[in-house]
C-alpha cells in the first residue's frame, strides 16, 4: 500500500502537521489503527466494524461494532453502537455531548491526543461513562506517511460506506436483474407501509389515518415520534371544528413549544402571535392536561432551521382544512395534485420564521417544500394507494426521481458500486428496495459482511 501510494518523505513540499478532527475521522473510516486498541479503562477493543460515516448532525460514526478485551479474555458479545472522534478528551464536554441524548449511544469516544497524566473521563446525558482510544499512538504507521491516504478521502462527496461483500457478486448479474431485485424489494417494503396504514384505517378513518401518517411524514426522521403522537391526541375530527388560530394553539401548546416565560424580549411579531395563541390554549388545556407532551420528546440538536418542528406543525394546522381535498386526489390516485395541494399550504408568519424567538429568515420559504412533498408522496400517497391499485403504486414509484436521503446514499455504497445507472438509482422504488436490503441485513449484521446470507441468496437468484 505504501510503495503505490505514498510518495518518499523527503520529496513532499512542506512538513505534516497533525491532524485536523476530519482527518482523524478519515483514519478511523479506513482502520488505519493496530488491530487492537487500549482503552482508558485499562481493557482493549477490536473493531469489527468501523461504523458508517456520518457526515450530517449527531455521532461522526453510527453503528459500529467492537468486542471489549478484559484482561485479555473477549466479551461474549459483540457491542454495537457510535463513535465519536475528537482532537482532545475534553472536546467531549465543550461540544455538549455530554448533555446531548443524541450522544446516549456512543460506545467508543477517539482522540487523537491524550491530555498526559491529566485524565478526563467522557460521559453521556444518562450519566454512562464512555471508553476512550487514543488514536495518534496506535496507528499502523506514523502520521506523515498515512496523510496522504486520508487526504484522498476528504474530497466531496466524502464516503459514509466502503463496498459490501454483496457489491461484486450484484455486479456480476446478467443485465437488469440487480434492478429486478431492488425493485421486489422496494414493493416488500411499500406492502409493509401500506399494511400499517390499512390498520390504522380499519381502527379510525381514512381520514385520521392520513392526518397521522402525514404529521408523521413532516417530523421526517428526527421527529417522526412526537409528531405522530400530536395527531393522535388532537385528532382531524377536533381540529377540523377549530379556527385558524385555535388550531395553532391547540398544536403548538400540546407540543410544549408555547413558551411559559415573559415574552416581552421578543420582536413584535412573534410576541403577538403568541399572545393570541396563550389566550386560547390557557382555556383550552385543562382537558388536554394528560396529553401535553414534554419538549424532550422532540428532537431539535443539529436540526436544520427549516426542519424544525414548529414549522412542522404550522404546516399540519393547514393541512387539517384541505385533508378532504388530499383524500379526493387520493382516492383518484393523482399524485401530482396531491403535490400541489401540499405545495401550495401557506402561513405568512412561519414562511418567515423557522422558531419563535429567532430572527426572521433572509428570503420567505415555503412550510413544505418539494422534497419533503416527494417523501410524502414515496411514504404516504402510494403506500395507501396500494392495497386499491397495486400496479398504479408500482408505476407511480417506477416514474418518480428522487436525489435520495443518507441513508440511501449508504446503501448505495454499501451494495452498488457500478452495477446501476444513474438515472436507476434515483428512481423510488430502487431507493425503497435498497433501504429494505441495507434495514434487513447491513443494519443487522455484526461481521463486516462476513456472515451476512444476501450475496448467497443473490447468487441463487443469477442461478
Ligand atoms: S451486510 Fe450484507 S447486504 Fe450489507 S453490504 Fe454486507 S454483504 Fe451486502
Amino acid at each position: 500500500m505504501k510503495a503505490n501510494y505514498l510518495p518518499p518523505i523527503s520529496l513532499r513540499e512542506e512538513p505534516v502537521g497533525t491532524p485536523g478532527e476530519l482527518e482523524v475521522q478519515a483514519l478511523w473510516f479506513e482502520q488505519l489503527h493496530q488491530p487492537a486498541l487500549s482503552t482508558d479503562d485499562g481493557r482493549t477493543v477490536e473493531i469489527v466494524q468501523p461504523g458508517f460515516w456520518n457526515h450530517a448532525g449527531g455521532p461522526d460514526f453510527t453503528r459500529a461494532v467492537v468486542r471489549f478485551f478484559s484482561e485479555g479474555k473477549p466479551d461474549e458479545e459483540v457491542t454495537v453502537g457510535n463513535v465519536e472522534v475528537h482532537l482532545r478528551p475534553t472536546d467531549w464536554n465543550a461540544h455538549g455531548h455530554h448533555a446531548d441524548p443524541a450522544y446516549d449511544e456512543t460506545v467508543l469516544h477517539v482522540v487523537w491526543q491524550g491530555m498526559g497524566a491529566k485524565a478526563f473521563f467522557p460521559a453521556t446525558a444518562s450519566f454512562r461513562r464512555v471508553p476512550q482510544v487514543v488514536l495518534g499512538t496506535q496507528l499502523v504507521a506514523p502520521w506523515p506517511e498515512l496523510q496522504p491516504l486520508c487526504a484522498a478521502l476528504l474530497h466531496r462527496p466524502m464516503p459514509q460506506a466502503t463496498p459490501g461483500r454483496c457489491s461484486p457478486v450484484l455486479a456480476d448479474l446478467p443485465d437488469g436483474k440487480a434492478v429486478e431485485i431492488l425493485r421486489a424489494a422496494g414493493l416488500f417494503r411499500l406492502r409493509q407501509k401500506a399494511q400499517r396504514w390499512h390498520w390504522r384505517q380499519r381502527l379510525t378513518s381514512p381520514e385520521q389515518a392520513l392526518h397521522e401518517a402525514l404529521a408523521e411524514a413532516l417530523g421526517f426522521h428526527a421527529n417522526q415520534i412526537p409528531m405522530r403522537l400530536v395527531a393522535q391526541r388532537l385528532p382531524w375530527k377536533k381540529l377540523r371544528g377549530l379556527d385558524h388560530e385555535a388550531r395553532l394553539a391547540h398544536l403548538f401548546g400540546l407540543s410544549g413549544f408555547l413558551p411559559n416565560e415573559s415574552v416581552a424580549r421578543l420582536h413584535a411579531e412573534p410576541r403577538a402571535w403568541l399572545r393570541k395563541l396563550w389566550e386560547i390554549w390557557w382555556k383550552a388545556r385543562g382537558p388536554l392536561a394528560y396529553a401535553l407532551l414534554p419538549k424532550t420528546q422532540w428532537r431539535l440538536a443539529g436540526l436544520r432551521p427549516l426542519n424544525r418542528p414548529e414549522r412542522r406543525l404550522a404546516a399540519l394546522a393547514q393541512i387539517v382544512t384541505r385533508l378532504p381535498e388530499l383524500r379526493a386526489a387520493l382516492q383518484s390516485r393523482e399524485a401530482g395534485r396531491f403535490g400541489h395541494i401540499l405545495l401550495g399550504i401557506r402561513d405568512p408568519f412561519w414562511e418567515k420564521h423557522a422558531t419563535l424567538t429567532g430572527a426572521a429568515l433572509r428570503s420567505p420559504c415555503r412550510l413544505i417544500g418539494e422534497e419533503r412533498v416527494q417523501d410524502i408522496l414515496i411514504n404516504v400517497f402510494w403506500p395507501m394507494v396500494l392495497p386499491e391499485d397495486p400496479e398504479a403504486a408500482r408505476l407511480g414509484l417506477e416514474a418518480m426521481s428522487v436525489a435520495g436521503n443518507s441513508a440511501a446514499r449508504v446503501a448505495t455504497q454499501r451494495m452498488l458500486t457500478s452495477t446501476l445507472t444513474a438515472k436507476q438509482q434515483r428512481e423510488a422504488l430502487v431507493q425503497q428496495g435498497l433501504l429494505q436490503i441495507f434495514r434487513d441485513y447491513c443494519q443487522t449484521d455484526c461481521s463486516q459482511c462476513r456472515d451476512c446470507t444476501f450475496p448467497e441468496m443473490v447468487r441463487k437468484w443469477k442461478g
